[in-house]
């Protein structure tokens, strides 16, 4: 953030309801400083029957975009004026740039943020299988990801009609084949597992101030050969991390997506390669 907010302060912020708890602020700003830019990112509160005033009203105060996290990125989806491929095909939005002329690009680097932290651990996944556990929206941008770079995807959800849609309607839009199975089948699920190089946990078990739980049914088992990604980041070490480990799997903590989907996000807005270190010792501090 810079030192001393001006007339030419350029503005960014984060659209959530709640939003309060967000890192992203101290992540960007922190960034910000050590890139040297008069440039401010902002928490916004705004209620579900606000969302699309709140959209108008970055162009009309000069935004140059924002990030927009839970209730709204499907409703930011629909509202852009234009979405990128990912964004269209994921069906929601998590970063917005206000164009020349006012018109809103929506974008997702839930997807790209999740592809660059298994890069960055050294997983490569294409060509090979992945199961993800969840269908919400999270799901969604982590079985795309996957799935557009050629990952064959076993969607795992408690509620199996969920998986059945999601994994239909991305489909068209991938080259990876995409499945869908019961949460509960532990057989199936164990199947899809020894065949597998990932795992990601993209449902909400695990997240404080919930039970310390692990998404997985009692009685299936991890074995060395399989990475596992937990996308919930609070706590950083969850259950099925902990599980993971002592099976001898590598491990990727979800703050890695937070920031990697940070970074696409500041990269898209300011045109500069954003500061990962300062992103990342930011986030942690948070945590
Ligand atoms: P969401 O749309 O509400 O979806 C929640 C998912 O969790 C659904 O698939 C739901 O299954 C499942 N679920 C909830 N409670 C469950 C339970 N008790 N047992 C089994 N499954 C359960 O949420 P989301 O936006 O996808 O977020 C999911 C998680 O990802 C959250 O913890 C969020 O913090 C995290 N996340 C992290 C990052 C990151 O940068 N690291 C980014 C985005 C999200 P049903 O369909 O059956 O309800």
């Amino acid at each position: 953030m810079a030192d001393r907010l001006t007339g030419s302060t350029r503005l960014v912020g984060v659209i959530g309801d709640p939003v309060a708890h967000s890192r992203s602020p101290a992540m960007h700003n922190a960034a910000f400083r050590a890139l040297g830019l008069d440039w401010c990112y902002v928490p916004l509160h705004v209620a579900h029957a606000q969302i699309e005033a709140a959209l108008r009203g970055l162009v009309a105060l000069g935004f140059v975009g924002a990030n927009v996290t839970i209730p709204h990125k499907e409703a930011a989806a629909r509202l852009a004026d234009e979405r990128t491929p990912a964004a269209e095909a994921i069906g929601a939005v998590n970063t917005l740039s206000v164009l020349p002329g006012g018109r809103l690009r929506g974008d997702n680097t839930d997807a790209g943020g999740t592809l660059a932290a298994l890069r960055e651990a050294g997983i490569e996944v294409a060509g090979q299988r992945a199961v993800v556990l969840g269908a919400g929206g999270a799901a969604r941008a982590v079985a795309y990801a996957l799935a557009a770079s050629g990952t064959h995807v076993v969607l795992a959800n408690r509620t199996p009609e969920r998986a059945a849609a999601l994994a239909a309607s991305l489909q068209p839009h991938v080259a990876g084949r995409l499945e869908a199975i019961a949460l509960a089948d532990a057989g199936a699920l164990q199947a899809a597992l020894a065949e597998a190089r990932l795992l990601v946990n993209a449902t909400s078990v695990g997240l404080h101030p919930g039970p310390d739980l692990s998404p997985l049914p009692e009685g299936v088992g991890l074995h060395p050969g399989l990475a596992v990604l937990d996308l919930v980041y609070a706590p950083r070490q969850t259950r099925l991390l902990r599980q993971a480990a002592r099976s001898g799997c590598q491990t990727v903590e979800g703050l890695r997506v937070l920031v990697h989907q940070g970074a696409l996000a500041l990269e898209m807005w300011t045109g500069q390669p954003a500061p990962l270190d300062v992103m990342s010792h930011a986030a942690e501090e948070g945590s």
